[in-house]
């Protein structure tokens, strides 16, 4: 929170109690939530905050690298808390995401023809598959 509050005045961004509201939600739910998941939970606290509010400020969060914005399979944007270098297990039923580390992926080398022709700002590692509960 207090790095949070860092970056966020570093960038000339307001503290507001909404945004800290929205940041803490995002960082208690483990999953990966999009803008409309984020906003159905903070009208329980904030009735009166619009979607385009909720919306705004997670891409701004996103901009200033206090939260990530993750690769999305659906129309929604999908958003992270973790800005830590880590890797994602994707299931294809319920589109949930889970976080992993592994050093391993950390060290995976780019292949050259990428690096070429490509600038490289990030790499993740997403394994798709069926989660636990849709397993059942
Ligand atoms: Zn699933
Ligand atoms: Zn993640």
């Amino acid at each position: 929170m207090k790095l949070f509050i860092e970056r966020c005045r570093q960038n000339g961004l307001k503290v507001t109690p909404q945004r800290i509201a929205i940041y803490n939600l995002l960082r208690e739910t483990t999953g990966h939530p999009s803008a409309d998941c984020i906003y159905r939970k903070i009208t329980d606290t904030w009735p009166t905050i619009s979607f385009d509010t909720v919306n705004r400020t997670l891409l701004t969060f996103a901009d200033i690298g206090v939260i990530a914005m993750v690769e999305s399979y659906s129309l929604s944007r999908r958003f992270d808390s973790q800005t830590e270098n880590h890797h994602h297990l994707h299931c294809i039923r319920c589109g949930q995401i889970i976080d992993f580390c592994d050093s391993s992926f950390d060290n995976l080398r780019i292949p050259d023809q990428i690096t070429g022709s490509f600038t490289v700002t990030g790499k993740r590692m997403v394994i798709s598959g069926i989660c636990s509960d849709c397993t059942e």
